[in-house]
């Protein structure tokens, strides 16, 4: 079954975590909203923070950004992200020919260490399917609007490699400093469905 080879069957450890929070709240020690909240934490704070970093690296930073995109796992271990979800990873480039936009069509594979947890509509079927076959309509739903010029390729996470974008610098922040860039970076741009602003 060609969709097992993204997923693994969870472990005697997740099987315990899933059991004892079940637990927990059944007996009303914890509560699901916070969970939810922390959840929430890695979705949108953590996660894609430290895909940020790696952005605002490349693009300050052009022996890094070589090496980010010759050797994605080991250039983004430079800054300590590892782990889980993460261990074979490539870079891709956006530049005015090129966009690239991300997906998992089996199911939701995500690169974890940089970009934290999915969003929801990446793991939706209509996501999934649609972003394959319509890939610009997507696009333009949220809000992208590319030139028929530029060339859009979707890259669908197989059994080991995870994917990132690194998204074009915006115009207008040559004066910038590499933390002021890293706070500019979108999780949504390092997935490929939107462009950084400045
Ligand atoms: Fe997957």
């Amino acid at each position: 079954m060609a969709s097992s080879a993204h997923t693994r069957p969870l472990s005697e450890v997740e099987i315990r975590v899933k059991a004892l929070e079940s637990l927990l709240v059944e007996k009303g020690l914890i509560d699901l909203a916070a969970v939810d909240a922390l959840i929430d934490k890695y979705e949108h704070k953590v996660g894609p923070r430290n895909g940020a970093r790696v952005v605002a690296r490349a693009w300050v930073d052009p022996a890094y950004k070589a090496r980010l995109l010759s050797h994605g796992t080991e250039a983004i271990a430079e800054l300590g992200y590892t782990g889980m979800q993460g261990e074979d990873m490539v870079v891709v480039e956006n530049t005015p020919e090129v966009h690239n936009v991300l997906v998992c069509t089996l199911c939701s594979c995500y690169p974890w260490p940089t970009l934290g947890l999915p969003p929801v509509w990446y793991k939706s079927a209509p996501y999934r399917s649609r972003v394959v076959i319509d890939p610009r309509g997507v696009l333009q739903e949220f809000g992208l609007q590319l030139p028929e010029s530029t060339e859009v390729r979707v890259w669908d996470s197989t059994s080991e490699v995870r994917y990132m974008v690194l998204p074009e610098r915006p115009p207008g922040t040559e004066h910038l400093s590499e933390d002021e860039l890293a706070a500019l970076v979108t999780r949504d741009a390092m997935i490929g469905v939107t462009k950084v602003s400045a």
